[in-house]
């Protein structure tokens, strides 16, 4: 009835422009670092005010390229924030380097900045805050610590497609920044697809021979690369969504606000905030109740969708046992993991389909 997402009616409001941009890129078999993909690095980088543009196979890579042409490898650390997808810290670990985890801020879930000093060594070489959710992390004090402490910054800006932070983009703060367009993000792609913005030019043309094979002209390659190119189906495709971008924002804005005044003061539901001067792009709005588990069994029973936007923090995932992390070891990470549910959000949902879904939240809450 009320889906967490539902990606067909993005694409029926736009299928003519997109088929048309899927036969040009067809008719030019233009489709690898094509004319679009340039275009696209250009314009995805002006629209978030940053120099440069380095499109990439994915968000993943866009994160562990962006590191790698910073220098990062075996030997150092970098610090991320807990609270986030295991992918921040996998393109870490690709480097060689170890993540080295962060608890959250109390506030807006993204790294806590008053956490990072006593979480630096030696080793420590960059810090990856991740701006969770569509809000942005504290950029200021970030980048006070990193810059007294010679640290790099990589911004995690997978889920930060229009998010503001004092009047500038996502991405365009730090030393490079990785964004990705898996279909369901706020940008979304056809398919995998990712890019890394900086504004440093030694580091743009690092990453385009990181992503490219190490490849100076077709036959001589200058450095050991990858094979991490945007295509250029996804690039023309990403190029006809772009324009509609800052709509989509405002749109998924709206049903933030149409819930923020349908479920503020209830008992048992903490609600997300916008902290002042941020421009939150609600990539996916996240609330708090007492009894998850109750709770999404209602939701679900009632035909509102719901998810969790993380159930585990990585310093207990499997994957990071190696690291040694416990229970009890990042506490505000570890109790909002059990506690954080994810209801629907994206730009389509109907001024009904809120008004339902928060009647259903309220009931399910006891309210
Ligand atoms: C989606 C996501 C990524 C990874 O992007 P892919 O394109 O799926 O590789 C990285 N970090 C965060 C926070 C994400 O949400």
């Amino acid at each position: 009835m009320i889906p967490l997402i539902d990606l067909k009616i993005q694409h029926a409001s736009i299928a003519a422009e997109v088929e048309e941009a899927i036969k040009r890129v067809c008719d030019n078999t233009a489709f690898i670092l094509s004319d679009d993909v340039k275009q696209f690095e250009a314009e995805f980088a002006g629209y978030c005010g940053a120099k440069h543009g380095v499109g990439v196979a994915n968000g993943t890579d866009a994160l562990f390229l962006a590191l790698k042409a910073l220098g990062i490898g075996a030997g150092d650390e970098v610090l991320v924030p807990t609270n986030t997808f295991i992918a921040t810290a996998e393109a870490v670990s690709h480097t060689g380097a170890t993540p080295v985890f962060v608890d959250c801020a109390p506030a807006n879930y993204c790294i806590d900045p008053t956490r990072i000093e006593a979480a630096i060594t030696s080793k420590t070489k960059a810090i990856i805050p991740v701006h969770l959710y569509g809000h942005p992390a504290d950029m200021d004090a970030i980048l006070t610590i990193a810059r007294s402490n010679g640290l790099k910054i990589v911004e995690d800006c997978a889920q930060a497609h229009g998010t503001l932070y004092k009047g500038k983009h996502a991405g365009s703060m730090g030393d490079a920044a990785g964004f990705s367009f898996y279909p369901s993000k706020t940008l979304g792609a056809y398919g995998d697809a990712g890019i890394v913005l900086t504004n440093d030019d030694e580091t743009c043309e690092k990453l385009k021979l990181l992503r490219d094979n190490g490849r100076t002209t077709w036959y001589e390659h200058a450095i050991i690369g990858h094979n991490s190119r945007l295509d250029g189906m996804q690039a023309a495709i990403l190029r006809v969504k772009l324009k509609y971008l800052d709509k989509w924002v405002n749109g998924r804005r709206a049903h933030a606000a149409e819930y923020g005044q349908l479920l503020s003061g209830i008992d048992g539901l903490v609600l997300p905030i916008e902290q002042p001067e941020m421009k939150h792009a609600y990539y996916v709005y996240v609330v708090r109740v007492n009894d998850r588990d109750g709770f999404m069994a209602k939701l679900k029973e009632k035909g509102c969708g719901c998810g969790v936007h993380y159930p585990l923090p990585l310093h207990l995932q499997p994957a990071y046992g190696m690291l040694g992390g416990r229970e009890g070891d990042l506490p505000v990470a570890e109790e909002y993991a059990k506690h954080i549910v994810s209801i629907p959000m994206f730009p389509e949902l109907t001024k009904e389909q809120v008004a339902q879904a928060a009647s259903i939240i309220r009931e399910a809450v006891g309210a």
